[in-house]
């Protein structure tokens, strides 16, 4: 059996910050600190709708209290670098934590729409062969701020204009960088809560907007259909066989393929959403023919779109990218049997932004 991490080490744990609470949370924590519970809307309305997170700008607070907030506004994410690409609209981000563990974020700006990719754990437990996080291994969960905290200081630069194209607004975040989100579940749940619900709650924006991807822990995707918050599923299938998904995705040794699939039909159906299969193109070991028909036929008339994702080697791995030939006729398979198909963008690749790659060259 494949060494799989599902219980994170429950070392470095963050120091508490206002926003891993609810809104009646924060209120009751300031009132903790002997401050009106309305300085707690105060304050999350500069950080989440002003986008001001410099209290010296906060005027409406005394100085007094902001000093006494500070207890509850640690500074999570240390700016390390940054890296981009495509003259300035790809924007990676390195961070250190408090404990040294680093994470990443990477922004991208598109003529439509603006997306981040973010982090939901240090390292990922999950051990894919393909992914340069899987290799490293778990260091820890991250908190529900530290998780915000990526997309508010994405938020915070295009506010300020610092990313080509003038002032702009996330449109679309994607839980696609380092880490299984839903293996850190109520971190995850707490973040989509604070980027979903309304100001001052949270940043309102909408759910159909964000996209969860998974591995495929089949409980945790039933659970999350149920919590009335239709974000978009993305299941990291790259394999319609259980044979091979085995080795691919480890954690089908524990939930098979008709398992992850079923669960999430199941999420389809409580949300309306409809549901993205991802499939990494890897040269002769999932590019079949064959397996873009099963795969077709085990897709075919649901609510489902499915990702190709041509590979992104990691260093030193024995697997390629398929051929755009191979890839082609992937999707004309796909195609026939009636199924959704695009093949992703590989935007940032060239800053080790791509998919399993982050952060990985600094450890
Ligand atoms: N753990 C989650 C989310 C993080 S990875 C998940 O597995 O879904 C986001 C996506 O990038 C997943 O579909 C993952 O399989 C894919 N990915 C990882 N490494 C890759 C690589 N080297 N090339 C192409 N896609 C990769």
């Amino acid at each position: 059996m494949v060494d799989l991490v599902l219980e994170a080490p429950k070392k470095g744990k963050p120091p508490r910050h206002l926003l891993d609470l609810t809104r009646a949370e924060r209120r009751d924590a300031v009132a903790e600190l002997g401050m009106p519970a309305f300085r707690a809307d105060q304050v999350s309305t500069h950080l989440l709708v002003h986008l001001q997170d410099d209290p010296d700008r906060w005027t409406d607070v005394s100085a007094a209290d902001r000093e006494k907030l500070t207890a509850v506004l640690p500074t999570l994410l240390e700016p390390v670098r940054t890296v981009d690409c495509d003259n300035g609209t790809t924007v990676k981000s390195l961070y250190r934590l408090h404990d040294g563990s680093l994470v990443e974020s990477v922004l991208m700006r598109y003529t439509d729409r603006i997306t981040m990719c973010i982090s939901s754990q240090a390292g990922c437990g999950m051990n894919c062969p393909f992914c340069a996080t899987g290799q490293a291994g778990l260091t820890r969960n991250l908190s529900t701020a530290e998780i915000v905290e990526q997309v508010l200081a994405g938020a915070r630069a295009l506010s300020a204009g610092e990313v080509p194209g003038g002032p702009g607004r996330i449109s679309n975040i994607v839980f696609m960088g380092m880490g299984e989100p839903l293996a850190n579940y109520s971190a995850v749940l707490g973040a989509l809560h604070r980027f979903i619900d309304d100001p001052p709650e949270g940043l309102g924006m909408s759910a159909r907007g964000i996209t969860v991807s998974t591995v495929g822990l089949v409980p945790r995707i039933r659970q999350l259909a149920e919590e009335g918050l239709p974000v978009t599923l993305a299941v990291s299938l790259h394999a319609p066989d259980d044979h091979l998904r085995d080795s691919v995705v480890p954690i089908n040794n524990r939930w098979k393929v008709s398992e992850v699939l079923d669960a999430a039909w199941f999420y389809a159906e409580q949300t309306r959403r409809r549901i993205s299969i991802e499939y990494a193109l890897i040269k002769d070991i999932n590019d079949q023919r064959w397996r873009a028909e099963l795969l077709g036929e085990m897709l075919a008339g649901h609510l489902v779109h499915v990702n190709l994702i041509p590979l992104n080697p990691t260093p030193g791995s024995k697997w390629t990218a398929s051929t755009p030939q191979a890839g082609a006729e992937f999707v004309a398979a796909l195609r026939e049997a009636g199924v959704a198909v695009t093949v992703r963008d590989t935007r940032g690749r060239e800053i080790e932004g791509a998919c399993g790659q982050l952060a990985a060259l600094e450890s």
